[in-house]
């Protein structure tokens, strides 16, 4: 049996928690510096490390190369190339991350090929497409999860742009309540998107006042005004603040989780989560940040698609095993739950990653001794090994990530 530890690289992005991810993995709390993300998988920019029963440390990265077949199994490595399709997260954002969308696999193939046509290079701030991949994201909260995404109903929103009121923004509220529909919702974006500096300098001060006086009434979208003020102290004069008036406003519990495909806005706002997300680092912003936002490519990728975005929580597959259903063939997410007593089986014929959230589990194959999964550690468990059974004296939880199924 090969079931591995793997050693995981931690991202210090400004907007991550001080806490969650150094208590999870039992370290001193606060933690010195923020710490946004922990990367389980074979990032070319931090592969994790898989620590041996023997202590020998390796790179997944090399062993997919060395081995893609045995690692992958041969279907994997061949659909993807040689390479591991997803990529595992814990993500602890204590502040907003940037307003974001991901392309599709067509729309990366293009525009991948269109900006090495133009000669822009990979590594440089202004490049959009890094790889020719898509992005489909999928989070699923650990603790209450906080997040814009997708377009709200248009109705309602405007119920929201009437209740604020702001004197200067009636004329683009009635631009959307003269068409309540995906393309007045794209006009009424690309409008605000796009508004000179001075004009955003004249709205944005008077929809925040307008806000704040929501908030004190403790009106119908009390929840929406403060993210909206939060996003404005933040991002002061940035035309996201305003994009942000036009999104669902989410509160994932923990086991919940939400399927961002490609075209959709989103900005994840605070909380834990475990994230699964495709191979990929192409990311169009749309606004709440200091990096390239380029919004003619932005608005070719996105879908102005609206409604309530649907939330996930699992559907049992196999006993204790809840599976979060998405289209892509990336990634496959599921819950594993473990109570004392009981056993549950893992076994798929490409490769897993298991994360421990809560408890301890034991895991065991046929023929090897059981390697104990404390809370905040993961394995590797390549294609060519047997099924695995955990099981555990407490209740205990892990997360499986898998390639998805064709
Ligand atoms: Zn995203």
């Amino acid at each position: 049996m090969t079931v591995e530890l793997l050693h995981n690289a931690v991202r210090p992005y400004a907007w991550g928690s001080r806490t969650a991810i150094a208590e999870m993995l039992g370290r001193e709390v606060p933690a010195p510096h923020p710490e946004a993300e922990l990367w389980m998988g074979a990032h070319p920019g931090d592969p994790s490390r898989v620590v041996g029963r023997d202590g020998s440390v390796r790179s997944l990265l090399e062993l997919l190369a060395e081995d893609p077949d045995g690692q992958l199994g041969a279907r994997c490595a061949d659909r993807w190339g040689g390479r591991l399709p997803f990529l595992l997260k814990v993500l602890a954002a204590d502040e907003p991350l940037s307003l974001q969308a991901h392309p599709s696999a067509e729309q990366a193939a293009l525009g991948f090929a269109t900006e090495d046509a133009a000669g822009v290079p990979v590594d440089s701030p202004v490049r959009n497409y890094k790889d020719p991949s898509a992005k489909p994201e999928l989070i699923c909260a650990l603790t209450e999860f906080h997040a814009l995404s997708g377009f709200r109903e248009p109705e309602r929103s405007v119920a929201l742009l009437r209740a604020l009121d702001a004197p200067d923004f009636a004329p683009y509220t009635e631009l959307l309540a003269a068409q309540p529909d995906p393309d007045g919702l794209r006009a009424l974006f690309t409008t605000l998107i796009t508004l000179p500096q001075t004009a955003l300098d004249v709205l944005l001060p008077q929809v925040l006042d307008a806000c704040v006086v929501h908030v004190k009434e403790h009106g119908e979208f009390d929840l929406e005004c403060r993210t909206v003020l939060e996003l404005g102290e933040a991002y002061p004069g940035d035309a996201g603040v305003l994009a942000a008036l036009l999104l669902n406003r989410l509160v994932l519990q923990p086991g919940e989780a939400m399927f961002l495909p490609a075209g959709n806005l989103h900005a994840y706002l605070h909380g834990t989560g475990i994230e699964i997300l495709a191979n990929s680092d192409n990311v169009l912003r749309c606004g709440l940040t200091p990096k390239h936002v380029d919004v003619p490519e932005l608005m070719r990728v996105l879908d102005f698609t609206c409604g309530d975005m649907p939330l996930l929580r699992g559907e049992e597959t196999a006993p204790g095993l809840w599976t979060y259903r998405t289209p892509c063939p990336e990634f496959e997410l599921s819950r594993v739950e473990v109570t004392p007593g009981a056993e549950v089986r893992l076994d798929h014929g490409g490769p897993q990653i298991l994360f421990c959230a809560r408890g301890r589990v034991a895991l065991t194959s046929a023929g090897g001794a059981p390697l104990v999964l404390e809370r905040g550690r993961s394995v590797w468990l390549p294609a060519v090994d047997p099924a695995v059974v955990a099981s555990s004296d407490v209740s205990a939880q892990l997360f499986r990530a898998t390639p998805g199924v064709e």
